[in-house]
């Protein structure tokens, strides 16, 4: 019996870069699946089923509010209409010319350090993007004006911010603003802040850090209950939520949901009027279409991604790594390390592999093996002269063929 992989001639692949939709996201469990089939039999009102999974959704992740989406992106561009327009259908028929609303607000404020391919999303609603403090390149290169000040942040936002836009992240946060800090200016100006936090599960508590009304910490637990290193000691019993508006998640990475699909949590009326203006009805949102089976497959997947034994997820992570590492670490040449966080600066290890000059290959050579080997292994390049293994998308025993195939091309 062949795949529907091999009957189209295209081969499934090992995927040891993390959950990028390049190479699929993450795979989804059974429970999930089973609720995309179970909602495939049957006819049921859209609307009413979005509004039903959102409530489950909000209960589920101590939020207000909870909205689906067909992705992060799709969640972007949402909740950027929905800053602008509020509940008015007649700023909604506006759209993506928001400069044409009688006195609206038109202009989204970011970090310069924090701009990201997606921000694009963002744009795509027609808002002017106003960028604020050093670039990534400024702040990597130390320069003196380091991080953004406060004031900068006050002084930018003006009666034509519809909001500002926060990128979640440890990787984003150098030369930015706390999100709290953001928030107190943001709301005392009667602004909304929209915080990405797509890649940033785990842990799984930021789907109640950033929104809603907080709660308990099990990630921060479980990593000091496996003695990372990494984990604060002792371990947040609670946590306090930051008091962002709206805060969005991809449901097809960590979350292990469908691919097309993704969250927005946070205020009820704001995501009313996400709702407005997303499928089925025919305004900014329609060509973002989420359907039946994706709505009820993030259900399935926020219930299950909330019933997993934590302390068990994050030992995998660190036996996948520790299984690479020790099978490289002795090869002639080759460096192996367990390093924290991983690239979407998410806390979890992940291998670092660096060649030296003894190694007898160059990464890109390394690269190219990888990728001809049987299956074919993903992974990600670690500067010039290296990879890494990321263990988040590596199903049990993935780690096994990814060692013995880098054993066998650097031995
Ligand atoms: C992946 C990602 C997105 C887009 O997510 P999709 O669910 O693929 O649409 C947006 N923002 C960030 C920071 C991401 O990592």
């Amino acid at each position: 019996m062949s795949t529907i992989y091999e009957r189209l001639g295209v081969r499934p692949v090992i995927n040891g870069v993390g959950t990028v939709t390049r190479l699929g996201g993450s795979l989804m469990p059974p429970p999930v699946l089973d609720a995309m089939l179970e909602a495939s039999r049957h006819y049921v009102s859209l609307p009413g089923l979005l509004a039903a999974a959102g409530w489950r959704i909000a209960e589920l992740t101590h939020n207000e509010a909870a909205y689906i989406t067909s992705g992060a992106a799709a969640a972007l561009v949402l909740s950027t209409a929905a800053c602008i327009t509020g509940d008015d259908p007649e700023k909604m028929a506006l759209l993506p010319y928001p400069q044409k609303i009688p006195g609206g607000r038109y202009k989204v404020v970011m970090h310069r350090c924090q701009r990201i391919g997606y921000d694009f999303a963002v744009r795509q609603v027609g808002i002017e993007l106003i960028e604020i403090g050093p670039s990534r390149a400024e702040v990597r290169a130390g320069a003196t004006e380091r991080c953004t000040r406060p004031e900068t942040l006050e002084a930018t936002i003006d009666d034509r911010t519809a909001a500002v836009l926060y990128i979640a992240g440890a990787n984003n946060a150098p030369g930015a603003l706390p999100v709290e800090e953001v928030v107190h200016i943001a709301h005392a100006r009667g602004v909304p802040v929209v915080v990405d936090a797509a890649a940033q599960i785990p842990p799984v508590e930021n789907l109640w850090r950033f929104t809603g009304q907080g709660g308990p910490a099990p990630w921060a637990q479980a990593l000091a209950q496996i003695g990372a290193p990494e984990a604060a000691s002792p371990p947040p019993e609670r946590i306090e939520p930051a008091g962002a508006d709206l805060c969005l998640f991809s449901g097809g990475k960590g979350l292990c949901g469908p691919q097309s699909a993704g969250l927005i949590l946070g205020r009820a009326d704001l995501i009313a009027a996400i709702a407005r203006q997303a499928n089925p009805n025919a305004l900014i949102g329609r060509p973002m279409k989420v359907g039946k089976e994706e709505i009820c497959g993030m259900v399935a997947a926020v219930e299950w991604y909330l019933s997993l034994d934590f302390v068990a997820l994050a030992a995998r992570y660190e036996r996948q790594v520790q299984h690479v590492i020790d099978a490289v670490a002795e090869l002639p040449g080759v460096t192996a390390t367990r390093s924290w966080p991983n690239e979407a600066g998410q806390p979890m290890p992940r291998a670092l592999i660096a060649l030296g000059p003894d190694a007898g290959l160059t990464r890109d050579e390394l690269q190219r093996r990888l990728l001809e080997d049987d299956p074919p292994i993903e992974l990600a390049n670690a500067g010039a002269d290296g990879v890494y293994v990321n263990p988040q998308d590596l199903r049990d025993g993935d780690e096994v063929l990814v060692a013995d195939a880098l054993r066998r091309i650097l031995e």
